[in-house]
């Protein structure tokens, strides 16, 4: 097996790449099993097989993108959007922006707000048609890939908890290069995997979303895949939002789903886990944070 980032040639008998098997059910209730392998060489995880656009297609059927977010996500979101903002800030303070895979168009609409100049991609007719009419934002219902515009046009290039949604990241990366401006930027956002989060629930990680997400990064394997698609890394580091203090709380969940005895139990041991991610925000513990936010500029 080749590693679809860094072309590494991997042994897969023996187990030596795989590291976990999660089992998903879809909208027919028929499960399929996806095996998640890791290559040696680059640190990068992805899903094995890799699931097919028709059946992906499901998983991000009506629902997916909601009209309102309840009052208490919708608030701690813009806590989090305002924050993001306040540091793209300090290493770009203007220009034009595109977010690939922007959904409803909140964090656009928190750039724009900010005084950028601002338009997304959104495949999803859902999330597209939200953005346009609710946020009122310039938005193209397409995938990257069917996006046309000239080389050189975007002062920053977003792609926030996208790239792991991605079945061909390599191509995306290389088509971003190119209509990204040599003195722009790219900003990255996904999930950590070497997260302390990712570490304790394993295959139970609320983060994983399997199929939605393919592929998973932590610190060296993202690096390396943005170096080897010719960027340069400027600046990177893990986050933890506010809003992370629930992510416990779904991931058990996940991991009791049916056995309410133990839920119970589980609920009451939410507490220590509280306060150790609120310790893990608090504290520079930089590569083992819930998300990788990472700065680059093509070469
Ligand atoms: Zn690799």
């Amino acid at each position: 097996m080749i590693c679809p980032i860094c072309n590494n040639k991997e042994e897969i008998d023996g187990n030596i790449a795989k590291l976990y098997t999660v089992v998903v059910s879809d909208n027919k209730n028929e499960s399929k099993n996806f095996e998640m392998r890791q290559c040696s060489e680059c640190d990068i995880v992805y899903l094995n097989p890799m699931p097919k656009n028709e059946y992906l297609a499901s998983f991000y059927e009506k629902g997916y993108h909601r009209v309102k977010e309840s009052f208490l996500n919708e608030t701690i979101s813009r806590f989090n959007r305002k924050l993001a903002v306040s540091e793209i800030k300090k290493i770009k303070s203007d220009g034009k922006v595109l977010d690939i895979g922007c959904g409803r168009g909140m964090f656009l609409k928190s750039m724009q707000e900010a005084g950028y100049e601002v338009c997304g991609i959104e495949p999803s007719g859902d999330g597209s048609k939200i953005a346009r009419d609710i946020a009122k934002l310039k938005i193209s219902n397409c995938r990257l890939d069917e996006f046309e515009c000239c080389d050189n046009s975007f002062d920053i290039v977003m792609l926030w908890h996208v790239l792991e949604h991605m079945s061909s990241p390599a191509e995306s990366l290389e088509q971003i290069k190119k209509i990204i401006k040599p003195d722009g930027i790219l900003i990255v956002e996904v999930p950590n995997f070497s997260s302390i989060e990712s570490r304790f629930f394993n295959r139970y990680w609320q983060h994983l979303d399997v199929p939605r997400h393919m592929f998973f990064y932590n610190k060296k394997s993202l690096e390396k895949f943005l170096n080897l698609k010719g960027y340069e890394i400027i600046k990177v580091s893990t986050e933890t939002y506010s809003c992370m203090i629930l992510t416990p709380f779904k991931s058990y969940m996940l991991m009791f789903k049916g056995k309410n005895f133990l839920k119970k139990i589980f609920l009451i041991c939410l507490f220590p886990a509280i306060l150790i991610l609120l310790f893990l925000k608090i504290l520079p513990i930089v590569n083992f944070r819930s998300f990788i936010r990472i700065y680059a500029k093509p070469i």
